[in-house]
């Protein structure tokens, strides 16, 4: 029977390229996602799988249990949109106003409802249990990982896999990496209090833009002097904002930015030297100042064994070309959730369509469709794997 679902899958590739298609169109917000969820609670009703919903918000739980004994393994995609306009000239372009699938989201919902479907045709003799985690809310912190698994629907689960459709990477690649994976990603504003003043009489202000350019010159010599080169880093000023006019000067400038980290001490030590840094500063020119330090997703930090087990499994599937470690991406992803839990990994599938390469979170942004079909092979080798 197992080795019949790789033809069910083909079979099933043209309602998968419906249902992306469905959802595609009628994209829905992080934490709004009640249309969605509905859509994917349906098909289980359909599919006759057991499923729990608003598990943690809008998520969806659907649990295949098999009639034998064995590992429980959770295979997770999410399902929410971004706030751009959709710009891409295909029958199939958003319907909403300023949302679009422009993630892939709507190609990982169709591609768990159709392994889903498959692998209840194999329910008889299934060691073990597979559990479907439809995730709500990934684009927007604090995202929808956190409360599903605060839920407990990890309890039980001995492995835990995700998936990314992945348009930087050309179709028919997969990619992971053995430990880190995706970065952690956090932000940062920092709000200089100076005191301000005529632009001809200095001597009776604190200068906001030369405390301000202080800070941002200073905050580099975190990652040159501080962190250890081997350790990898990034801290990046994105905005700084001071003044109004030519002649007067600025009473308060305002500086934001992120920092990228893969451990989470590196974290730690970035967020002192910036506080020591900043505050150092301030004290020298005598400005006050706050920092207002956001910590984002950890950093996706795979098990080396499930790791492993995701390149043997993808190296099985008839249309994958190459399936290898690669470098960590510095983007985030709270799959990272998942990975502090249980262990697990997580991993890119190719979905760049030939000679249109549109980047995520682009209002172009398109998926080669082929890519969800890989996608689901490599989840089903996967679940075989542990039979
Ligand atoms: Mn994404």
């Amino acid at each position: 029977m197992w080795e019949e679902l790789n033809s069910m899958l083909d079979q099933s590739f043209d309602e998968m390229v419906e249902i992306r298609r469905y959802l595609h169109q009628h994209p829905e917000l992080s934490f709004q996602e009640k249309n969605t969820a509905h859509y994917i609670t349906n098909t289980y009703k359909k599919l006759d799988i057991p499923y729990q919903q608003n598990v943690g918000g809008n998520g969806v739980i659907a649990t295949l249990k098999g009639n034998k004994p064995g590992k429980t393994i959770a295979l997770r995609a999410d399902f929410d949109a971004l706030p751009i306009q959709d710009e891409k000239d295909v029958p199939y372009k958003s319907k909403v106003d300023g949302v679009m699938h422009a993630c892939g989201h709507d190609g990982h919902t169709a591609t768990l409802l159709t392994t889903a479907k498959v692998l209840k045709q194999v329910q008889s003799e299934l060691a073990g249990t597979v559990v479907f985690i439809h995730q709500h809310a990934e684009e927007l912190t604090p995202g929808g990982a956190k409360p599903i698994i605060s839920s407990g629907v990890l309890k039980d689960v001995d492995f835990v896999f995700g998936a990314h459709l992945w348009t930087n990477t050309p179709y028919g690649e997969i990619e992971t990496a053995e430990k880190e994976f995706m970065a952690g990603a956090d932000k940062f504003s920092i709000t200089i209090q100076g005191k301000g003043g005529h632009g001809a009489i200095p001597h009776q202000t604190k200068d906001a833009v030369v405390i301000g350019s202080q800070v941002v010159s200073n905050l580099q010599q975190i990652i040159s002097r501080r962190i250890n080169p081997l350790s990898t880093a990034v801290l990046s000023i994105g905005t700084f904002h001071a003044g109004t006019t030519f002649n007067i000067i600025a009473d308060t400038a305002t500086i934001t930015g992120t920092v990228r980290t893969f451990d989470t001490a590196v974290q730690t030590q970035i967020m002192h030297e910036m506080e020591d840094i900043i505050s150092g500063t301030c004290v020298g020119y005598d400005a006050s100042y706050t920092l207002d330090y956001e910590k984002g997703y950890p950093p996706v930090i795979n098990h080396p064994k499930e790791a492993k087990l995701v390149i043997e499994a993808a190296n099985k599937v008839d249309g994958v070309k190459k399936a290898t470690f690669v470098e960590p991406s510095m983007t985030g992803e709270d799959f990272s959730y998942y990975l502090l839990e249980k262990p697990g990994a997580f991993f890119f599938v190719g979905a760049q369509q030939e000679g249109n390469f549109q980047p995520h979170h682009h209002p172009a942004f398109d998926i080669d469709e082929r890519a969800m079909l890989l996608t689901a092979k490599t989840f089903v080798q996967i679940i075989k794997s542990y039979q």
